[in-house]
């Protein structure tokens, strides 16, 4: 799993793949912090995957940076 940059995430355009897993825990339930990860990709195969850390409120700023990181094997 490669690390890449938002910019390389958006180049992607993960929004025209399909979800193929997805993590929302805004309530911190199963992360002891809110936490939401998404896995793109095409059929079965995962291409990137986004994590996100959100504030304790919808509303707040994140509590870390985003992250993504690329699964397909180069
Ligand atoms: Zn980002």
């Amino acid at each position: 799993m490669k690390k890449i940059t938002c910019q390389e995430r958006d180049d992607l355009h993960p929004e025209n793949m399909d979800v193929l897993s997805s993590c929302t825990d805004l309530d911190g339930t199963y992360h002891s912090y809110p936490y939401m990860e998404t896995t793109w990709g095409y059929g079965d195969k995962g291409i990137v995957k986004d994590i996100r850390h959100p504030g304790d409120r919808w509303s707040d700023v994140d509590r870390l940076p985003c992250e993504h990181y690329l699964l397909e094997e180069q």
